[in-house]
């Protein structure tokens, strides 16, 4: 069993339709897949009537963005919750409004030194996707300004760039509460991914365990190894289970589908800790 449980299609920032990523999943010979849109289950329906008929197994998921008090970004993996949670829900709407002003407040910035406009943006966002930074990158690419995501996120929209607005997000630790709430499994996504901003320190890990924090997603390219030695202390310390996924994003990123992987033990432990939604089997 090959098992990836971090994707993203065109319902957030990932290029290609949740359909087409189950296909893109089953052509690199994956035999379980999950969708993590942020702040989004949008793709569920399409993704599981696809995978359903290639044979594949979808595990329902989604990428909950979060900020802890001192403004430090943690996305938060949820697995199987009820994707009708009245909190929940709230919360990821909550989220996605605020992405919406942040992506205007960053394209005024952007449009003093840069031919891009808000309108420019809409055009790359898929209807009632959740937009983000990507979305900003793809007009810019459209634009002649850079000629890829990559190469947009590697100074102008970066968390140090000028450019740069946050938006509102949840506490890490009420998060991690909420989806659980959700019958939910949580899971902390490229914990020490310090390319692309600071990361948090024990308290928060701490905080979120206590909360009911269920595993880390430990094998992810963005983790450097002196992270991931720390992470499999931690989640050997407190029990937690260990993920590895592609975080894949279609053409706007280069992470392949499969290059890390999750044991089928774990998605059998995830599929017994949730009680939210099932695992949709072929
Ligand atoms: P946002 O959610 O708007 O803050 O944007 C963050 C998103 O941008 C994350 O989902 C990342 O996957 C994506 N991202 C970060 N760095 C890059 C990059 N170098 N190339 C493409 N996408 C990126
Ligand atoms: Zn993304
Ligand atoms: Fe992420
Ligand atoms: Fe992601």
């Amino acid at each position: 069993m090959r098992i990836d449980l971090h994707t993203h299609s065109n319902v957030s920032d990932g290029t290609e339709a949740p359909g087409a990523v189950m296909a893109a999943a089953r052509a690199a010979g994956l035999d379980a897949v999950a969708l993590t849109d942020h702040d989004s289950t949008a793709g569920w329906g399409e993704a599981a009537e696809a995978a359903r008929g290639m044979g594949l197994v979808f595990v329902p998921g989604m990428e909950v963005s979060c900020r802890t008090v001192d403004g430090i970004s943690v996305h938060l993996l949820s697995y199987l919750h009820d994707p009708a949670h009245p909190g929940l829900l709230a919360e990821i709407a909550k989220s996605r409004s605020a992405r919406v002003s942040r992506a205007e407040r960053m394209v005024e910035r952007l449009a003093e030194d840069y031919p891009i406009s808000w309108e420019d943006v809409q055009e790359q966002v898929a209807p009632g996707a959740t937009i983000g930074r990507p979305h900003i990158a793809d007009a810019l690419v459209a634009a002649g300004v850079v000629p890829t995501r990559s190469a947009a996120f590697a100074n102008i929209l970066t968390g140090r760039s000028r450019y740069f607005v946050a938006h509102y997000a949840p506490d890490p630790a009420e998060a991690v509460e909420l989806i659980r709430a959700a019958g939910g499994v949580p899971v902390f996504a490229h914990p020490e991914a310090s390319g692309r901003g600071r990361v948090v320190g024990e308290k928060t890990y701490h905080e979120m365990i206590d909360a009911g924090l269920a595993g880390l997603e430990i094998d992810h390219r963005d983790n450097p190894e002196a992270g991931r030695t720390y992470l499999r202390r931690l989640a050997s310390e407190h029990s937690l289970l260990v993920t590895g996924s592609s975080d894949y994003h279609g053409t706007g990123k280069p992470n392949t589908l499969g290059e890390f992987t999750t044991d089928p033990a774990v998605l059998e432990k995830i599929g017994e800790l949730a009680t939210g939604t099932r695992i949709v089997t072929p």
